[in-house]
This record gives structure tokens, sequence and C-alpha cells, in this order.
């Protein structure tokens, strides 16, 4: 067991983990939480992220983020906020690569449209999902279903769970039933996230031509750094004036993260990670201004962005493909390949028609953007004969 040096009292730690739900032999030259890292770039769920929308869909250009992209710059903002708090930075980046596994094809959309069509079979939410790829579905090892990942890892992949779902779940979600909370690990990834997505989304939408520099003045966190930028370096423009601002937004975001999260930490002065879990909320946050401007570019997002009429008819059409595969597949369940066809009745036999709908759900969510357009081609286009 590699035990990596300078780690915080609180940090999580591989000799105190709760293990692996399938107990394994300890790996040679490598940590736990480094091989939960390594089975996660290996899996096929992870190569996928490649094609699955973040806010736009692939084929409208490769300058945009993808859920693969966007995983990428999580995990680098949670190993530099990890690193300087000394908690444990392989953890950090294995729940950071992990964290949108679940997610379906072309974006939020997608998961809402699956969500509605699975109402009367338990609901669909991607960060559940998340949990049931790494868990189950991947299927690679011939000893254990999914990949077996270490405790701390599932738990900090469940971000958030229902009590119905987590009484369901058991041990990985019992913190949802008792009012405690994760490792700082898992808590520092969530915070990650949002740097990242409002950040790149601003870049992204900029870059679309759905948002203007002029419009985004009226967001304090932009206004603010794009006038520093604008002061020390008069005149430029274009794509230099946009990334200095949002590598200044970033960095502001991330320092007050740290600053904000250690006098926290101190003040709490835990001596162990049971004592951050049985804390009355999380230790990690923005300072209350930081997370009043960090608000406030979230909900201008909302309005300008992604309820943009581009977006929307995007959503609108994810909305349709996602539904008829739905329908078409529970309506006749040979229209699946073979093997999720002999799945699927397998679990209608077990668990009835939400059985069924359980398996088609898994493998609609498991396809990227462009093969569920296609999928849909074949199923509904009578000029494709295949
Ligand atoms: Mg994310």
């Amino acid at each position: 067991m590699i035990t990596p040096i300078q780690l915080a009292p609180y940090a999580a730690r591989e000799a105190n983990s709760r293990g692996r739900r399938y107990p394994e032999p300890s790996p040679h030259y490598r940590g736990e939480y480094q091989r939960d890292r390594d089975r996660i770039v290996h899996s096929a769920a992870f190569r996928r992220l490649e094609y699955k929308t973040q806010v736009f869909v692939n084929h409208e250009g490769d300058m945009f983020r993808t859920r693969l992209t966007h995983s990428l710059e999580v995990a680098q903002i949670a190993r530099s906020i990890a690193r300087v708090l000394h908690v444990n930075e392989d953890l950090a980046e294995t729940i950071a690569l992990a964290h949108d596994l679940g997610h379906t094809p072309f974006g939020h959309a997608g998961q809402d449209a699956l969500n509605e069509c699975m109402r009367e079979h338990g609901g669909f939410e991607h960060n559940l999902q998340s949990l049931r790829v790494v868990d189950e579905l991947e299927e690679r090892y011939a000893e254990f279903p999914g990949l077996n990942l270490t405790y701390e890892a599932r738990e900090g992949i469940l971000k958030h769970c229902s009590p119905l779902k987590a009484r369901e779940l058991g041990e990985v979600a019992e913190r949802f039933l008792n009012q405690r909370q994760p490792s700082l690990e898992a808590q520092l990834v969530n915070l990650a996230d949002e740097i990242a997505y409002n950040n790149h989304d601003v870049d992204d939408g900029l870059r679309a031509g759905l948002l203007s520099l002029e419009q985004l003045e009226a967001v304090e966190l932009i206004h603010s750094h794009l006038r520093e930028v604008k002061v020390k370096y008069p005149g430029l423009a274009g794509r230099k004036l946009i990334y200095e601002t949002i590598r200044r937004m970033i960095n502001t975001l991330i320092v007050d993260l740290v600053d904000t999260s250690v006098a926290r930490i101190q003040a709490l002065a835990p001596g162990s990670l049971e004592v951050i879990r049985a804390h009355n909320e999380p230790l990690i946050a923005f300072s209350a201004v930081l997370q009043d401007h960090n608000l406030e570019l979230k909900r201008f997002l909302r309005t300008h962005l992604y309820k943009h009429y581009r977006v929307h008819r995007m959503t609108a059409k994810a909305d349709r493909v996602l539904k008829d595969l739905f329908s078409a597949f529970m309506q006749d369940i040979r229209l699946l390949p073979p093997e999720h066809q002999a799945h699927a009745q397998r679990q209608e036999a077990t668990h009835g028609n939400s059985g069924r709908a359980r398996v088609v759900a898994d493998y609609i969510a498991g396809m990227t953007d462009r093969y569920a357009i296609a999928e849909h081609k074949r199923i509904f286009d009578p000029r494709e004969l295949t």
C-alpha cells in the first residue's frame, strides 16, 4: 500500500478505508484509490463521455466542452484543492473523473426525458446512475460486476439521494438518512464541479455567439475581472480578453474556496475523518460574498444560456429522440440488441414491467449523442433497412 505523505489527520486514508464490496488483494506499486481511478479511466462509460453533451451537442463544434473534457477540468481543479488542503488527491481525482459517468446523451435534457419515461418505474437520476455504472453496469471483471470501487469513491460519486433511494442503497447512502457528511474529498469535488461548469459554460457560450461580453458585464464576478484585465492590458480583445478574464474568475473562486475552507477546518480542528462526517454541515465552502457572486452567475447562465432558443431547440429534439426510443423498446423488446433483450426478459421475469423499463433506461442512458441519433434513425426512418 502507498500512503501519500503529509496527509492531514482528517484526510481519507487507505488504511482506514471501508474497503470494496468484493474483497481483493492490494495492488502492487499503486494505492487503492489510484486503482479506483485507473479502473475508471479504462472503463467504457468513461470513453463514451467524449461523445456526450455538456451544453452543446458534440457535433455542433470541435471546440466545445464535452462531458469528457468537463470531467478532466473538474479533476484538475479538485486535485489542486485537495493538494493544498492536504487531503487525498488520488481519491478526489477518482471521484471527479467518475462523477458524470451516469449522464445520458444530450445532457440535462436527456436526463429529464428519461426521468419522465421512468416515472412509474422508480425514476431516473444521472447521479444515481453514475453509481449504478461503477457498481453494476460496467462488465469487465470475472469475479464481480461493475468496477468494485472502494467505499469512499462510491460514497463520493453519490452526491445526492432521496431518503427512499437511500434506504434501497444501504451503506453507501446512509449519510442521507442520518444527516452526516461525506469526506472532504467528496465535498471539494462537488464545488470543483461548479467552478468548472460555470466558467467553461461562459467560455463556450461566448464561443457559440449565444452570449456577449457586454451582456456578461451585468454579472459581478465577470464584471470585476473583466475590468481588471482591461486596465492591465488596454486594447486586448477577442479570445485573449475572454480567457484572461475567465482564468482570473477560476483563480478567485479556488483561492476563496481554499481560504474559507481552511478557516472552517481550523475552527473545528478535526482529529479524524469521523469528526468531518459527524459535523452538522460541509466544511468545504465559498465565503458568503463569493457564494452570492457564484449564484448570480449561475442564474445568469440559466436564463441566458441554458434557456437560449438555440439550446432549447436541441433540448426539445433530445426530448423527442429519447422518449421515442424508450417507448419503442418498451412496446417491442425485440428491437433491443440481443444481449440487452435477454437481460430485459430476465429482469421482467423477476421485477415485472419496471424490470424491463430499467434495462431500457440503462441502455438509453449509456448511449452517446450520435449513437442515440443513429439508433433513432434506424428504428424510425423507413429508408434505413438495418
Ligand atoms: Mg459535472
